[in-house]
């Protein structure tokens, strides 16, 4: 598996396609800000390499904020602000001396509407990230890569054909995974996926579940989802976010998801993840 060991038309390719290793990812003592308004306090949360880890837990409880967090995403919004770190493989993605162009590449985002470009082709939606971060490849690397995020994707023996066609045209649940090809394509080694499917059919939302499973083996996945069957069909780790009476969010409970479905420690988790709120 992986983008190594390629050879296209001839030629080895190079660096580029080379799959990083399996990265953890570890949140430290997480608080988070908007103005005066904290919505997170104190959460670690250590996400394995090579598994899917589950965030669940009601609206407005931060999760979304910590997702964002763990890409440097929070702190495009001016009022915010955050203390804590977070580590992949050990190494502080917000440390002075670390690009934020770089924490962007290793930890990839796919979000709940899924936001292709509509106007730009499939092919050129697969590649846009190296644009973006600068990154050169020759045509045939090129090609290789575009195949290849898209096998990874599930999409590619659907588009093969019309590589050229607007990614706008294509299904729902297409065009997500045309953002996960496209979030492959810069080789992260972390994808965070904040309710990927939620916009999505029952087919497509299987479709994609099945995508992540495969994908687990090359990229260590974060997903929030609000659908408790999903946690428990693609996760190996689950964590309960929670925020009670106007207190900033935080995890309640977090661990095995088989356990925590199947005899829940808290009383909270057990009226969640059983539907009581
Ligand atoms: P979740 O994803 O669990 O639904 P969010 O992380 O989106 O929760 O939101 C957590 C809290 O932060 C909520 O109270 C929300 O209103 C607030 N919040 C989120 N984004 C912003 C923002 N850009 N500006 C101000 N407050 C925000
Ligand atoms: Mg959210």
């Amino acid at each position: 598996p992986g983008y190594a060991a390629g050879t296209v038309r001839g030629q080895a390719t190079t660096a580029v396609l080379e799959r990083p290793p399996l990265a953890a990812l570890e949140a430290k003592n997480i608080s988070a800000w908007f103005g005066d308004h904290q919505v997170l306090d104190r959460v670690s949360l250590t996400m394995p390499a090579g598994v899917i880890t589950s965030l669940i837990g009601p609206s407005g409880c931060g999760k979304s904020t910590f997702l964002r967090i763990l890409n440097r995403m929070h702190e495009l919004v001016p009022s915010a602000s955050l203390a804590g770190e977070v580590l992949i493989d050990h190494e502080d993605i917000y440390s002075a001396d670390r690009k934020l162009v770089d924490a962007r590449k290793s930890i990839g985002m796919v979000f709940q509407k899924p936001n292709p470009f509509p106007a730009m082709s499939i092919y050129d939606n697969v590649i846009a990230g190296l644009r973006l971060t600068g990154t050169q490849v020759g045509r045939a690397e090129r090609d290789f890569l575009v195949e290849s995020c898209l096998t990874k994707a599930g999409l590619w023996k659907e588009v093969r054909d019309r590589l050229r066609a607007p990614g706008g045209g294509l299904s729902g649940g297409q065009q997500q995974r045309l953002c996960i090809a496209r979030s492959l394509a810069v080789t992260p080694r972390v994808l965070l996926m904040d309710e990927p499917c939620s916009a999505l059919d029952p087919t497509s939302t299987r479709v994609i579940e099945e995508t992540m499973l495969e994908l687990v083996n090359d990229v260590t996945i974060v997903i929030v989802t609000h659908n408790m069957q999903q946690a428990q069909r693609v996760s190996t780790q689950c964590a309960f976010f929670l925020a009670s009476q106007g207190k900033p969010g935080g995890i309640v409970e977090y661990g095995d998801t088989e356990a925590m479905f199947s005899k829940p420690i808290d009383s909270r988790t057990y009226d969640y993840v059983n539907g009581v709120f």
